[in-house]
């Protein structure tokens, strides 16, 4: 559990966005941004096991690696703009998300939701609140929690998930499998670490209690050093898509409707000239939602079975 976690009183979301980002990139990056390697989206190590365990496994697409998008709604925000631009941004280039929804922060607009579904996106849960606590409550409440959100999951026909701040944790995903059928809360190789920590797949994959995974492997906009500039970050990108492309693997970026993280005029720009790179290397992915693609693994592992 995040050391904050433990203050009592401390609700992470009243501290302003800008403030948690300083102290994130101040304390936490400091020792982790190490420049100058060859592969600097990358760990070697991980790039390695990574290749590994996608050489052995016949969960994977064959001739073409997987495009998909999740975003998660933090606030209300994105209600008052319908989603724009981010969704007009994707929708041009014929790509569809999953959008996961808070069910105990904000009124979630009907509205809003049946039109993203209308248009063919996927809605998703981002978990009750956004307190990070999801992943460490006791089970009774977590449960609570849970039940409450069952009507959103139903009236949505909801899969998939991605806690909040990434915080999972094994009990969560316990308590989770029996009502959803993916989380996205991992990263293959977590972003700009030289440590090598992630699960060292960009494939989806199934877990000990039921639900699948699939890893994000695209680094977010959040967590680029401030100083980097919009060419240094789109060239991480672009090696990052590149990879999975050689991999025969699955393009996952994370978006954030928020004026604070992706709706900053420049990284709204990286997203329109990363997704220009996208539609550059089309023909070599394969576009979908990620409940499309834990159907496609699903039906890759009973191959494999039988
Ligand atoms: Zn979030």
């Amino acid at each position: 559990m995040p050391f904050y976690l433990k203050i009592p009183g401390l609700d992470i979301e009243k501290i302003p966005q800008g403030i948690r980002t300083f102290v994130f990139h101040k304390f936490f990056r400091a020792g982790m941004a190490k420049r100058g390697s060859p592969e600097p989206h990358r760990s070697s190590g991980i790039l390695r096991l990574q290749r590994w365990i996608q050489s052995v496994s016949n969960n994977r697409p064959r001739d073409q690696a997987f495009l998909i998008f999740t975003i998660d709604v933090d606030t209300s925000y994105t209600f008052r703009r319908h989603g724009e631009p981010i969704r007009r941004m994707l929708e041009e280039r014929g790509c569809r998300a999953a959008w996961y929804f808070l069910t105990g922060k904000y009124p979630v607009e009907s509205s809003f939701l049946d039109s993203l579904q209308r248009s063919g996106h996927e809605i998703g849960w981002h978990g009750h609140k956004h307190d990070h606590r999801l992943g460490f409550l006791a089970r009774a409440e977590r449960r609570a929690q849970l039940e409450q959100a069952r009507a959103f999951f139903e009236r949505y026909d909801v899969a998939g998930m991605r806690a909040p701040h990434f915080l999972w944790t094994r009990a969560l995903h316990e308590d989770v499998s029996p009502l959803l059928a993916y989380d996205t809360s991992f990263h293959d190789a977590y972003p700009f670490s030289e440590e090598g920590i992630g699960c060292a797949t960009s494939l989806p994959f199934r877990m000990p209690c039921g639900l699948w995974q699939i890893p994000i492997t695209i680094t977010s906009d959040h967590f680029f050093p401030p100083s980097s500039s919009i060419s240094e970050r789109l060239n991480w990108m672009r090696a990052q898509l590149d990879a999975q492309i050689d991999l025969g693997g699955v393009v996952h970026l994370v978006l954030h409707p928020e004026p604070s993280i992706t709706l900053k005029p420049r990284n709204l720009e990286l997203l329109r000239l990363f997704l220009n790179y996208v539609d550059e290397r089309r023909g070599e992915l394969m576009h979908c939602l990620p409940r499309e693609l834990v159907e496609h693994s699903r039906r890759a592992e009973q191959r494999e079975t039988c």
